[in-house]
């Protein structure tokens, strides 16, 4: 019997290992089963080349759970360790170097993780005694057996175990016990050995039937075949939209299966993910890091040897191989997409409203991926046809440039509830977009970012001839007088709008146009749309809605208004405001002579008096304007006309509408 220690200098390695590796302790089997299975492929490996001459027999793993002795056993056939094995790749190569290690990176404990070879020793998280019972495939190999209880101490002895291979056998720690649950037991293994290229078994039940798809090459395998595996990996699913075949071999090697699923709702997305593996074991499926943040909406699997098994998040972050393979996979993603594009442009434009949220992501979040997809994104009208940005840059340009150059692309949200201005822009010739997807918010901006003199408008946030402007627009007939007594009379037969706001504004548009317009400035508009997507905007959030109310000055109709509107308020306004200007203009005088603009008492009393003439002037104004306006149930009529095309008449409100109507026909 020998006894010694483990090359450990650091006194204590054990509670390092169940601290740091304490969330996850469940892994301890991933990494056993994964030696016993590298075990025994070396031995199919040895045997194929003729250096094992003897049979190789069945080779498989088992793990048995043992309920009476608190047994959990790994075993394998496959080459086993003679004494001086375990001394090399036990007793000293786990830990080789720990302690300067363990030094270096004391703050980052983490990334200890990765560094080591660990994985056998995540025994001792989940138990108070290991022993290995092993026999080498080696001639004239002795068995032995090594028992260690998680001190530093081991023994190594004879062992008794007569066929070729290993047993590793925990004894499971009181705090661990869940492990000696055979459902439990099964469960980690079929997440973590259903893709082992050798058998595995919990107990007699085979976990792993199936084999990886994704090891073989494109070519063995037909649309059947992806589809089946798809489901296999999420079962109750719908078919995915299309597939990418990930075969690499240099600069690093990585296999996969990305698969671009029908989202339909959020749960499905984070429950679905990606399965990150490496050498056919399961690694985890918090992909952060490892595929770019858009690509969280695939599914599928990526295995690479690359990815480092037993590491955090952060640590596969940092990682340079993650990195290029996160940088790989994007290039690849992106050329596929293109290639789907060229090959059958149908099926992807029927496929568009799929993926089209997966490609503005994309777009959105990754320069690269945004670059190579400027060639196949696609913009979609109101009439569902389909432009990539070069095309639709020449079908617009002619007829939506404005006369200083600038290409403008109008846009509807809604296209039930923006209709008419949707109508009236198809009426001038010019095409409107539809942009209603969850993040076409955002990726206007994105277009309008990366086009060059490009602006997007949305179809409503102005009148027509305003959103796209060719000529200097036609002025519009109003003295000041006239100007002063519209803009009073429109604004107070507005009804109150909750969370909208009202301004007045005049505009000289065809004599057959509307005579009121509402539209939402393109700005705020934004600003609000972005500040409900983004935490922390509420200030914009908070605030109402602003409309404009374009009255348009050359419709028969508001022609006939203002007439009227003169003829009753000209005589009486026309005094106020010259009181107003003449009051205004006095102050000006005063403050203008002041030393330092500083006035003495006197000027400060006249100036006080004047402005107050000037606020009681202004409001006699409004008065007789808004006693005026209430007897004017055809201005409210046609600003009712306007709320209501804009979805934004109700309650009360739309009661006396109809009312009024009723009335003003008969
Ligand atoms: P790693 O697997 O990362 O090398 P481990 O601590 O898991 O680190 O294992 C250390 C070494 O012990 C392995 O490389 C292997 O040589 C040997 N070993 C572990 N388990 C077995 C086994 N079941 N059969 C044969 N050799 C084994």
């Amino acid at each position: 019997m020998a006894k010694g220690n483990i090359g450990v200098t650091t006194e204590n390695i054990f509670p390092v290992i169940k601290k740091f590796l304490y969330s996850d302790h469940e892994i301890f089997l991933r990494e056993l089963v994964s030696n016993a299975v590298d075990a025994t492929q070396k031995l199919r490996t040895l045997a194929s080349f003729g250096e094992y001459k003897g049979e190789p027999g069945k080779l498989d793993v088992t793990v048995t759970v043992n309920k009476e002795d608190g047994t959990l056993r790994i075993s394998d056939h496959g080459i086993g360790m003679t004494a001086d094995d375990i001394d090399k790749y036990i007793n000293q190569i786990a830990f080789s170097g720990a302690e300067e290690f363990l030094e270096k990176y004391k703050d980052t404990a983490n990334s200890i993780i990765g560094h080591f070879g660990l994985g056998f020793y995540s025994a001792f998280m989940v138990a108070k005694k290991v022993v290995i019972s092993s026999l080498s495939y080696k001639e004239d190999a002795k068995p032995v057996r090594w028992e260690c209880d998680g001190s530093p101490e081991y023994e190594l002895t004879d062992g008794d175990r007569t066929t070729r291979g290993t047993d590793i056998i925990l004894y499971i720690d009181d705090e661990s016990k869940e492990f000696l649950d055979q459902t439990r037991i099964d469960a980690l293994l079929k997440k973590y050995c259903r893709f082992l290229p050798v058998p595995v078994y919990s107990g007699d039940k085979l976990i792993n039937a199936t084999e990886p798809k994704w090891m073989k090459k494109p070519s063995e395998l037909t649309d059947k075949d992806y589809l089946e595996f798809y489901h296999e990996l999420y079962p109750g699913q719908d078919d995915p939209l299309f597939w990418i075949h990930l075969n690499v071999d240099y600069p690093f090697t990585l296999t996969g299966i990305l698969y671009f699923p029908k989202i339909k709702n959020n749960f499905e997305i984070t429950k679905n993910r990606i399965q990150l593996y490496s050498n056919q074991v399961y690694v985890t499926d918090s992909v952060e890091g490892v595929v770019p943040e858009f690509m969280m909406l695939l599914q599928g699997v990526i295995d690479s040897p690359d990815i480092p098994l037993n590491v955090s998040r952060s640590y596969l972050q940092s990682d340079t191989a993650v990195k290029k393979i996160s940088g790989y996979i994007t290039k690849k993603v992106a050329s596929r997409l293109e290639d789907l594009f060229k090959a059958n442009r149908a099926d992807f434009e029927q496929k568009w409203p799929d993926i089209r949220i997966f490609i503005e992501y994309g777009m959105l979040t990754d320069e690269k991926f945004c670059d190579a997809a400027m060639k196949f994104t696609l913009l979609e009208d109101t009439s569902h046809k389909f432009y990539t940005l070069e095309e639709y840059k020449i079908l617009v340009e002619p007829e939506q440039t404005e006369k200083d150059g600038n290409i403008v692309y109008l846009y509807t949200t809604d296209p039930t509830a923006q209709y008419n201005y949707i109508k009236a822009a198809n009426d001038k010739g010019y095409n409107v977009l539809l942009m209603d997807g969850q993040l076409d918010s955002h990726f206007v901006q994105l277009l309008e970012h990366k086009l060059e003199k490009t602006r997007l408008v949305r179809v409503d946030s102005d009148v027509i001839d305003r959103l796209i402007r060719k000529d200097e627009g036609k002025t519009v007939n109003l003295t000041a007088t006239q100007r002063n007594i519209l803009t009073t009379l429109f604004q107070s037969s507005v009804p109150e709008v909750e969370k909208a706001m009202f301004m007045v504004e005049f505009e000289a548009m065809g004599a057959d146009d509307m005579p009121i317009v509402i539209t939402q400035n393109e700005y705020m508009r934004r600003m609000k749309d972005m500040a409900a997507m983004q935490p922390g905007m509420n200030f914009y959030g908070e605030m109402p809605d602003s409309y404009t109310l374009v009255v348009n000055t050359s419709s028969k109709l508001v022609e006939d208004i203002r007439d009227k509107a003169t003829a009753a308020l000209e005589a009486q306004i026309k005094p106020l405001e010259e009181t107003v200007d003449a009051d205004n203009a006095k102050v000006e005088e005063i403050r203008s002579k002041a030393t330092d603009g500083k006035l003495d008492a006197e000027a400060q009393k006249q100036t006080d008096d004047l402005l107050a003439a000037v606020n009681s002037a202004r409001d006699e104004q409004q008065k007789l304007i808004k006693d005026y306006a209430a007897g004017q149930p055809v201005v409210r009529q046609l600003i009712d006309l306007a709320l209501l095309g804009n979805g934004l008449l109700k309650g009360k409100d739309l009661s006396d509408f109809i009312a009024r109507s009723v009335s003003l026909i008969k």
